[in-house]
């Protein structure tokens, strides 16, 4: 059985079918929860799974979703198709503006801002006359649908498990597509994302705003199913809860949401009634046991539960159905022997240290430059002036004929300058073809919205067709298909040139490729650059390894102690002493 194609359908009608059995009340109304629940945790899979953007705040969006359904319905009367539009709009726009003051922080910033807007929200919902302070407002009329009310049982169980699944649906569908591989790309650090010309920022926003715009419809469905909302389940306290759903189950999965909701609200419910028996006083003691059991999994499930149940189902397999897939748009490309690039005196001074001193060198279309010199001589810092990954102290870099010094790295990508990392930087756990597709970025258009209804598939197909073109560029279209962070170093690299090529560069930056490479590999990659070089392609190779670049290059610059000690073929370089002396450490 094709699980991708049945599975799903199959597991809708089912949870769809539940309330037509006999299973008793308290069940349907465990399982209301569930959803709700698992709707928040879905908004923690993308924003903090996926992402890598922890936020403890989520339940106040699923405040501000339940307070505008329920004011909006009992002060003005309004209908709840009418306050659910309303209450997304207005989760959106609040995200919006703490994500613009927020999402730029780093580190350990971050999660201590959505603590503080949690509050705020939360205090400033608690306080507000209009809005019945902590007692809240009561009477929220139930969703009718079709002039029936749907009421709080096993008519609303239907409304909340199909938005419940449609929001799976659609997470799971933006997740494969383009601004989800960009999304994606944002855990391990922007560099990479930014070099492909994509901007981590704006993505950053994007999930934000969605796991917003979740938590805000569980919030309404949630006003309309209890019939009345207080401030207490749209605290702190929740929001860790919502949080410790999402770890639980398994923070990187779609499918751990609902796991870590259920496996919540059924513990949650046992222990309310259990531990109070055993201690002999009420109080709130699952928070010390969950408190407890999240520290166990953070130690040993890491990835939370649903690894022990998706190691069970097949790994979903991408069709390739591309093969009569439209080219992308390609560049204009400059012509053989033009000027790409013109590094004038470009300096780095970190500190006092002058890393890069006064560096200049040309690239002519269709020429391999080398860029060597023993470690800490400069190069990758020099390599980090070109792309944009590192402000220049002073100096010029002109790209095609136009100024590219101050930009930052996408908008040169834009440009068509890409680049590979002197430390493989990929998404271990998407697959080589969709590590390759990620430097398509810029060649696709498809934004969230077109992702989640689908209608990006025709340039998605495009888009693939392209990536394994490249991947058979360089030899490897036949591991496509394997886990990225399950290949062997070489082959990484060699992917990670494919992932440049794919970008249609007018100029390949490559940053020590060879660097751990067994011979054998070395003798590939130098194939593989040999054979770009035929096809006219510029490359800008930055080595450690001079007998690497001797072989390729048709002019070598080589530096040492930030500066230029002599630029020349690959036969002035090899005969000239400073180079020598330079490599071999002795005096000159
Ligand atoms: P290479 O790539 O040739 O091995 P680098 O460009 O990485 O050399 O480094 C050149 C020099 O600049 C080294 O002395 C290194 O320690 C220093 N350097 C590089 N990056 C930084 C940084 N971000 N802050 C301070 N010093 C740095
Ligand atoms: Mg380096």
């Amino acid at each position: 059985m094709n699980w991708q194609k049945f599975g799903f359908p199959v597991f809708v009608l089912l949870m769809l079918a539940l309330p037509a059995l006999p299973i008793p009340d308290f069940w349907i109304t465990q399982l209301n929860y569930i959803g709700l629940y698992a709707i928040v945790s879905l908004g923690l899979v993308l924003l903090t799974g996926v992402a890598g953007l922890t936020s403890f705040g989520q339940a106040a969006f699923v405040g501000v979703g339940a307070y505008t359904a329920a004011f909006l319905a009992i002060k003005l009367g309004m209908s709840p198709w009418l306050t659910l539009f309303i209450g997304v709009a207005l989760s959106v726009v609040v995200a919006l503006v703490l994500g613009a003051i927020t999402l730029r922080m780093s580190g350990h910033y971050l999660p201590l801002a959505t603590i503080a807007w949690g509050l705020t929200i939360y205090y400033t919902i608690s306080n507000m006359e209009f809005l019945g302070k902590y007692d809240g407002l009561l009477g929220v009329p139930p969703i009718a649908l079709f002039g029936t009310s749907l009421g709080s049982g096993r008519g609303v169980y239907v409304l909340i498990w199909i938005f419940a699944l449609a929001s799976a649906l659609a997470v799971t569908r933006l997740l494969d597509s383009r601004p989800g591989r960009a999304i994606r790309a944002l855990k391990n650090g922007t560099t990479m994302a930014e070099a492909m010309g994509i901007s981590t920022f704006r993505y950053k926003v994007i999930a934000f705003v969605l796991a917003a715009v979740l938590a805000s419809i569980s919030g309404w469905l949630f006003a309309h199913f209890q019939r009345t909302v207080n401030p207490s389940p749209f605290g702190l306290n929740k929001g860790i809860e919502y949080l410790f759903m999402a770890v639980l189950g398994g923070v990187g999965h779609v499918w751990g949401a609902f796991l870590g909701a259920g496996v919540l609200k059924i513990v949650e419910d046992q222990l309310q009634t259990l531990l109070p028996k055993l201690i002999g006083t009420s109080g709130n003691f699952e928070i010390i046991v969950f408190g407890l059991v999240l520290i166990a999994v953070l130690k040993y499930a890491p990835d939370g539960l649903w690894t022990f149940v998706g190691k069970w189902l097949p790994a979903p397999k991408r069709v390739r159905d591309w093969g009569d897939a439209a080219k992308l748009p390609l560049r204009d490309k400059p012509k053989p022997g033009e000027l790409v690039l013109e590094v004038d005196k470009v300096r780095k001074e970190f500190g006092g240290l002058v890393a890069v001193n006064d560096i200049s060198f040309q690239i002519r279309a269709g020429d391999i430059v080398g860029l060597i010199g023993p470690n800490g001589a400069g190069k990758s810092t020099t390599f980090n002036l070109v792309t944009g990954v590192l402000s220049l102290t002073s100096g010029k870099v002109n790209f095609r004929g136009q100024s590219v010094a101050g930009l930052p790295s996408r908008l040169i990508a834009r440009r068509g300058m890409s680049r590979t990392f002197q430390h493989v930087k990929m998404i271990p756990e998407m697959t080589v073809l969709e590590n390759v597709a990620l430097g398509g970025y810029l060649r696709t258009t498809s934004g969230t919205l077109k992702a989640i209804l689908r209608l990006d598939r025709k340039e998605e197909r495009s888009l693939f067709a392209e990536a394994e073109a490249q991947l058979q560029r360089i030899g490897m279209a036949e591991q496509m298909h394997e886990l990225a962070g399950n290949l062997a170093l070489g082959p990484q690299r060699l992917m990670e040139i494919a992932r440049a090529l794919c970008t249609d560069p007018a100029l390949l930056l490559l940053d020590e490729p060879a660097a751990g490479l067994r011979h054998k590999e070395k003798q590939a990659l130098a194939d593989v650059l040999r054979q770009l070089k035929r096809e006219g392609l510029s490359i800008l190779l930055v080595e450690h390894d001079m007998d690497f670049v001797m072989g390729l290059t048709d002019r070598i610059v080589v530096m040492e102690f930030g500066t230029r000690l002599i630029e020349g073929t690959p036969d002035e370089v090899q005969a000239s002493p400073v180079v020598r002396a330079a490599y071999l450490g002795t005096e000159h």
